[in-house]
């Protein structure tokens, strides 16, 4: 008898579907886990991760050996922030239906490009395209393209607005690009997030060339203080400002883009999620105003990673900049997903937005939202009577904090981090140093930000 080829174990793994348990098993303990463990990884798991350098195997490996390294040596190196006691960045837990269902649609492994080639996916990114337009209370008919995160939305969104501030200046960016065209003019916040520079410098519009307007002691665009716009302009506006959370004044600026005939795009990465939101949708006032939005639903809405949007007022507008045409890729006349993103395949990330959104419905939405803003609040107060510095307006779910001097705050920090009992990172808040606090995630209780305000105080007190 000769040994089974690859291809055979391949196969067996299939039919018996004990890798599929094995994973289940690991992921389980994970979980359980999680809630428990040190935030953050320990100097043991970290040195754990030396398991992996080894060169390229000549020999196929078994699924079960892989199983097992990653589940011994590498769920030990993660950030523990899926749990209740992770505040780092702008990180969202994963919604235990959404995880599920992601699982599901994994073993599925459809391709979203096209219609043809995967009508469950084309089906679902319809129905979410329709109901994010409704739970973010945006103009009827805006198109969704459902992209990795807002990094890549934004840029979506300034391609988009690019070609049309060109196209009513009869130049055809798509086809000429950018030499010879009539200038755009850039008009940015102070503080827009570093992922805008980075879409503005593909794009062919510069970094460095932009239009500044100030920002105040929130980090908020100051209307008042804007360049005067016009038909030449792309305006990038913030629903949540990454450090304060603050909200751009999108009503104002929403009115003087279009009196100017210029674009405005709206960074919603985590913020545009208030508008589901009774108690806090005023901060959205003014957003339907916009041409375009980016959002992420791997922040505030706890779906997996990586699951970004681009909103766009005008379907044919996005398609137009970012289509792509070969014989092979006849129009199906149904909804083709690459042509509203930059990728061509990608992952069906909307299988799991729908059971985010169905998992939540209209009132999950409302109180995780409101939840999260209103732990913010508890973290903010809780340290405030402590004696730490709360250096923001808690308007969301963002709270920037110092101690007494900058030296105190970043050892304090670098205490925090080590400690594992939460994990919160570092930001420059105007001029100093800053604790920065992100209550993202669906699992964190009012335990665990107490738990976490005390350990402010411990890493503190060992001066
Ligand atoms: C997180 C964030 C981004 C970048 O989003 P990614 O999903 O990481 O690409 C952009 N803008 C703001 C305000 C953010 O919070």
């Amino acid at each position: 008898m000769t040994a089974p080829s690859l291809q055979d174990r391949m196969f067996d793994q299939l039919r018996d579907q004990r890798l599929l348990d094995q994973a289940r098993v690991c992921a389980g303990e994970y979980l359980d886990d999680s809630l428990r463990r040190p935030v953050a990884p320990s100097a043991q798991a970290r040195a754990g991760l030396q398991a992996f350098r080894e060169a390229l195997p000549e020999e196929p490996a078994s699924g079960e050996d892989i199983l097992k390294l990653l589940h011994g040596f590498g769920a030990p190196a993660t950030l523990a922030s899926t749990g209740g006691r992770y505040f780092g960045f702008v990180n969202g837990g994963v919604l235990p239906a959404a995880l599920a269902a992601k699982w599901l649609a994994d073993t599925w492994d459809q391709n979203a490009a096209l219609a043809i080639m995967s009508p469950i996916a084309a089906e679902l990114e319809t129905v979410c395209e329709s109901w994010l337009v409704d739970l973010l209370q945006l103009p009827a008919g805006t198109a969704a393209g459902f992209v990795t995160g807002t990094s890549t939305a934004t840029l979506c969104g300034l391609a988009t607005g690019r070609n049309v501030l060109l196209k009513r200046l009869s130049w055809d960016a798509d086809a000429d690009g950018l030499f010879g065209a009539p200038p755009l003019r850039v008009v940015l916040g102070a503080q827009a997030h570093a992922s805008v520079g980075k879409a503005l410098g593909v794009l062919g519009l510069g970094k460095a060339r932009v239009e500044l307007a100030p920002a105040d002691a929130q980090g908020r665009m100051i209307p008042e203080h804007m360049p005067a716009l016009d038909d030449h302009c792309l305006v990038l506006a913030q629903a949540g400002n990454v450090n304060s959370g603050a909200f751009d004044d999108l009503a104002r600026i929403g009115a003087l883009a279009q009196n100017a005939g210029a674009w405005l795009h709206v960074d919603g990465a985590f913020g545009l999620w208030a508008a589901g939101s009774a108690r806090h949708r005023h901060l959205m006032r003014g957003a339907e105003l916009a041409d375009s939005w980016s959002a992420d639903a791997h922040k505030t809405l706890n779906a997996p990673y990586d699951c970004g949007i681009i909103l766009c007022r005008r379907r044919e507008a996005l398609t137009e900049a970012l289509q792509a045409s070969a014989s092979y890729l006849l129009g199906s006349g149904q909804r083709d997903g690459m042509h509203l993103t930059l990728d061509m395949s990608r992952r069906a990330r909307a299988i799991e937005l729908w059971a985010t959104l169905k998992a939540l419905g209209r009132r999950g939405v409302e109180d995780l939202v409101d939840r999260l803003c209103s732990h913010a609040q508890r973290f903010a107060a809780g340290l405030a009577a402590q004696g730490f510095r709360v250096l923001n307006e808690v308007v969301f779910n963002q709270v920037l904090v110092a101690c007494a001097t900058a030296e105190a705050t970043q050892a304090t920090l670098a205490r925090i981090q080590q400690s594992g009992e939460c994990w919160c990172g570092s930001a420059v808040w105007n001029g100093e140093p800053v604790i920065r606090i992100s209550v993202c995630s669906w699992a964190s209780t009012e335990d665990d930000i107490d738990r976490s305000v005390q350990a402010f105080v411990a890493a503190r007190g060992e001066r």
